[in-house]
Parts: C-alpha cells; sequence; structure tokens
C-alpha cells in the first residue's frame, strides 16, 4: 500500500515515512547517528550538491532518521513535506525568518506561545520588523491593524492559554484576499484534532516537544508548508542558518509519535470529563475548554477540529491566593509548565509562561491572574478528579 493511501491517523502515526530497514529489516527506523555521509566517487560527490542525486551529504542538511521523522508529520499534516528543527522556537524563528525583511509588519494572536511575543515584539524589532498581537478570534481586530507593509498572519488556535479559538477559514480567506502568509501554531491541538493546511493554512508549525512526541522527555520542533515552493524556500534557510534537529532527538520523537493517535483518544476524554467536574464545582468561577457547550465557540470548535484537545484554564473562586493553593495542593498532577505528555501538569501562566508579556498585555489577551492552566494527560479520570477535588478543598 502506498502511503499517499494511508486514511487514518492511527496509521499513519505507525507507518508514514517509516519502513524497515533494507540492509537487515530492522522494524524500527535505525538512529543514522552520522554528521557526514560517503560518497561513492567525486562525480556523485558533486550530483548531490548539485541536487541531482537526492544522496545524502551532511546532517544539518538532511539524515534518514530526521526524514523518517519529517514525512511521517507532514502526512498527519497533508503538507508536501517537513523540517524538523531543533526545538519550536526555532521552527517560529526559522519562518520568519524566511519570509520577513526589513520594514514588514507581522500580525499575531494576543495569546500566543508567551517567548512566541517576546521574541518578535523585543527581538524582531531590533531588526526592523514590526508586530501587532491582537484578539484574532474576532475578524475585525486583524483588519484593523492591517498595514501597508504586512506581510503574515500568525495565528494560535485554540490560544495559550486562554483556549479562544480563531477561524482558520476565516483568517485564510483574509489572507489570501491581501496576499499575506497564514502560518498557524497548531502545537495545542496536534494533527490528529486539527489541520489547518486543510482549512487554508500556508504554514504550520509545531513544537514536537509536546504532544507529538508527548512523553516529556524530548525538545523539537517541525514545520510543515502547504506548497513546493515554500519548502524549497524553508529548507534552504533553515540547513544555513543551522536550527536543524538530530537524528536522536528525531528517533525519539518518531518513537513517541506512534501512539499519538491513541494517547489523543484518552487525554481528551479526561480533559472533557476534567473540564465538567470543573464547571459544577462551587469552588470554581469560570472554566474554558473548547468541548464544553459553555465555550463561546463550541460551534467553531466542532467545525475546524476532529476533537476537543486536552487543554483545559479555569478560574478559582478567590483569584490567584486561591489559584497558588490548588497548584501547591495536588498530588498527582505536576506542577510544571509544558504540556502534551501522558503526565498531568498544572501551572500559573500569568507568573510563569507568561510572564515576560506585561500586565496590561496580558490582561487584554484574557490572560488573568486567576488563570491556572491544566494540560491533562493519559492517567485515569477517576484518580485525576479525586486529585484535583481534593486540592479545590484547601480553598477556605
Ligand atoms: C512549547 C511551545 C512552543 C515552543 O516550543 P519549544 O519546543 O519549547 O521550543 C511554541 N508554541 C507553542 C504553542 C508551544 O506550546
Amino acid at each position: 500500500m502506498k502511503e499517499k493511501t494511508f486514511r487514518s491517523p492511527y496509521t499513519k502515526v505507525i507507518h508514514a515515512g517509516q519502513h524497515p530497514d533494507p540492509l537487515f529489516g530492522g522494524v524500527s527506523v535505525p538512529i543514522f547517528q552520522s554528521s557526514t555521509f560517503a560518497f561513492q566517487s567525486a562525480e556523485q560527490g558533486a550530483a548531490r550538491f548539485a541536487g541531482q542525486d537526492d544522496g545524502y551529504i551532511y546532517t544539518r542538511i538532511g539524515n534518514p532518521t530526521t526524514k523518517a521523522l519529517e514525512d511521517c508529520v507532514a502526512a498527519l499534516e497533508g503538507g508536501c513535506g517537513g523540517l524538523a528543527t531543533a526545538s519550536g522556537m526555532a521552527a517560529i524563528t526559522t519562518v520568519c525568518l524566511s519570509y520577513l525583511n526589513q520594514g514588514d509588519h507581522i500580525i499575531g494572536t494576543a495569546a500566543v506561545y508567551g517567548p512566541t511575543r517576546t521574541v518578535l515584539e523585543k527581538e524582531f524589532s531590533r531588526f526592523g520588523i514590526e508586530a501587532d498581537f491582537v484578539d484574532t478570534s474576532g475578524l475585525s481586530n486583524i483588519t484593523a491593524c492591517l498595514k501597508r507593509s504586512t506581510k503574515m498572519l500568525f495565528i494560535e488556535t485554540p490560544a495559550n492559554p486562554t483556549l479562544i479559538l480563531t477561524d482558520i477559514r476565516a483568517c485564510s480567506r483574509l489572507c489570501k484576499e491581501k496576499g499575506l502568509l497564514l502560518v498557524v501554531d497548531n502545537t495545542f491541538s496536534s494533527p490528529v484534532v486539527q489541520r489547518p493546511l486543510e482549512l487554508g493554512a500556508d504554514i504550520v508549525i509545531h513544537s514536537l516537544t509536546k504532544f507529538l512526541n508527548g512523553h516529556s522527555d524530548v525538545v523539537g520542533g517541525m514545520i510543515i508548508p502547504k506548497e513546493k515552493s515554500d519548502f524549497d524556500r524553508l529548507r534552504k534557510i533553515l540547513t544555513l542558518m543551522g536550527g536543524t534537529m538530530d537524528p536522536h532527538q528525531a528517533w525519539l520523537v518518531l518513537r513517541g509519535v506512534k501512539t499519538l493517535a491513541l494517547r489523543m483518544d484518552k487525554c481528551q476524554k479526561n480533559a472533557l470529563e476534567v473540564a465538567s467536574f470543573l464547571s459544577t464545582h462551587p469552588k470554581v468561577i469560570w472554566v474554558n475548554y473548547p468541548g464544553l457547550e459553555s465555550h463561546p465557540q463550541y460551534a467553531l470548535a466542532k467545525e475546524q477540529m476532529d476533537g476537543f484537545g486536552s487543554m483545559i484554564c479555569f478560574g478559582p473562586k478567590g483569584g490567584l491566593e486561591s489559584g497558588r493553593r490548588v497548584i501547591n495542593s495536588v498530588k498527582l498532577c505536576t506542577r510544571a509548565v509544558s504540556l502534551g505528555g501522558v503526565e498531568t501538569l498544572i501551572e500559573h501562566p500569568a507568573s510563569m509562561t507568561h510572564a515576560g508579556v506585561p500586565k496590561p498585555e496580558r490582561e487584554k489577551a484574557g490572560i488573568t491572574d486567576d488563570l491556572v492552566r491544566i494540560s491533562v494527560g493519559c492517567e485515569g479520570e477517576e484518580d485525576l478528579i479525586a486529585d484535583l477535588d481534593q486540592a479545590l478543598a484547601q480553598i477556605p
């Protein structure tokens, strides 16, 4: 069966890009831990540099283990290829460095991953690149800050940590009309739950550190463009600037990704149970989870996602102090940033992941001081609910 015909994500995570090794038949893709690759002749070496022979040259430019992971994730997202990066941030900076010039303007979702905003607002500004971060859930907020110099719309949906959604199809229509590149950070959903390229995005980026690897033991990233011309541009910049992935790292992510679809089933089921529990708890004022009918964009979630993910945020009664108490009282949930692993993690964005965003900007983005974020893992839901129940009981 040709891998282009694989329909199900359950099949793709196990087989796309991954073939028994031709030398000994090893079922698991080998780790090609080699920085450089021997040429059979001077002519072959020259042909590889000229692009007439697609064999490997040097691991910063390409590696067979890394390629297996790139092909697997590209198949999951429906892209023309994948480019593995050393981290999710390397994926984001590579995309920006590939397309933005001095004087260009970028619009982003206000509640994005903290360092994405910091790098664009505080570091890319040094090169004369301007950034505006707005609530992209309203299309008019985007159009209101469009400039002649706007080149790119960078969205994260569901947003981090507010879980507000942005309509990918509507953004794609706007970007096509205005000639902008639409980039979607799909880390919070994984391609099992949401495939932005199918909804009209040009480029998807991932932090593989999260759901795709899924075991909180590797850092990595991936860029998946829709078009070959974008793939070529991104590949050139990535391999020149050097933010590429190591083959051992790629092998670890390949090992994790095989269970992605199974893990998503369980953690999403858990998340719905936990969100429902929280939403009726007397010590909880509000809960945001796209799978609750009370979420203001529940209809959009059902339309553009194949599930609701496993990220939840909520506000306990008594605000920040109570949030601290809950975080300090959990016994099963782990107090840690990051997300998408098999273990449930709990954190406080205003003082941790989003502490780098100034408070007025945080508030404007909906990242209030009382907001507690949970990445629901794959434990038994009864144990998770019992743990949160005893932690919430500590609130006076
Ligand atoms: C973690 C994360 C990143 C950055 O990824 P790293 O692998 O930590 O560099 C980017 N976007 C989102 C949504 C993330 O959660």
